[in-house]
């Protein structure tokens, strides 16, 4: 055993991993995230979804169709994949990355997310990967972009390079936390730019981001994206809500 994996242990023994969901004190060595009550409330999203926008079907046999919002008018993303249902322990662990800083969740769960298979995700098909960018005001407040922390780790696992200064938030949008979906959509309306065209001409990009709400968000990134040239762009969250 080399001296720093020795370091390594001993600093696991003396603070010993927490559970995010609940802070109680984990194992040391033996690698589980969260504690197995939290674990059992924990949703992973399983079944049928939407083969675009991947939303489950909840009363509908287990396989993939598409839903009548991506019927009605196609989103400019191909696919929309997340890890998640954005609920109970989930929803507060995003609360405690994103607004409360706690880095080393948002570490954890980077790593869970970079190594989740999504489904129908190729990522040998991918060349690049962009964050949702925050606007620079909004950066300021937070003093990070989670959606990048997010995206970095899966750059490293898939390595697949990161940009996050390609795709820019030049509009300031109030939070849209209890804006239905039109709303949302007028808001984030034209809210961002591509600054260099040439470097997402003809790519296949992966556009990372926490929550999947109603999709507003990441499907004007989408637009933004395949309007400036690029080939065909997919979403990947951490979480996503359900309307259901
Ligand atoms: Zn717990
Ligand atoms: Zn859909």
């Amino acid at each position: 055993m080399i001296f720093g994996e020795v370091l390594n242990d001993l600093s696991k023994v003396i603070f010993p991993p927490q559970c995010p969901g609940c802070s109680e004190i984990l194992h040391p060595f033996a690698g589980q995230m969260f504690c197995s009550l939290c674990n059992d409330k924990i949703n992973f999203i399983k079944g049928g979804i939407c083969s675009i926008c991947g939303t489950t079907f909840p009363d509908s046999p287990a396989e993939n169709h598409l839903c009548g919002d991506c019927l009605e008018k196609r989103p400019y993303f191909s696919y929309a994949r997340a890890v998640f249902s954005y609920e109970d322990i989930i929803l507060s662990v995003i609360h405690q990355f994103k607004y409360k800083r706690n880095i080393s969740i948002g570490e954890m769960m980077s790593s869970l997310m970079a190594d989740f298979s999504f489904p129908d995700i190729d990522f040998t098909d991918y060349s690049l990967i962009i964050p949702v960018p925050l606007h620079i005001k909004r950066l300021r407040e937070r003093g990070f972009n989670q959606s990048l922390i997010l995206a970095r780790a899966i750059g490293e696992k898939q390595q697949i390079p990161v940009n996050f200064s390609l795709l820019k938030r030049h509009k300031f949008t109030e939070t849209q936390t209890g804006m239905h979906k039109a709303e949302r959509k007028q808001n984030i309306k034209k809210a961002f730019e591509v600054s260099n065209k040439e470097k997402i001409a003809g790519k296949n990009i992966i556009l990372v981001d926490d929550v999947y709400t109603t999709g507003a968000t990441v499907n004007e990134c989408a637009k933004t994206l395949i309007k400036a040239g690029a080939r065909n762009v997919s979403v990947l969250t951490l979480a996503r809500v359900f309307q259901h």
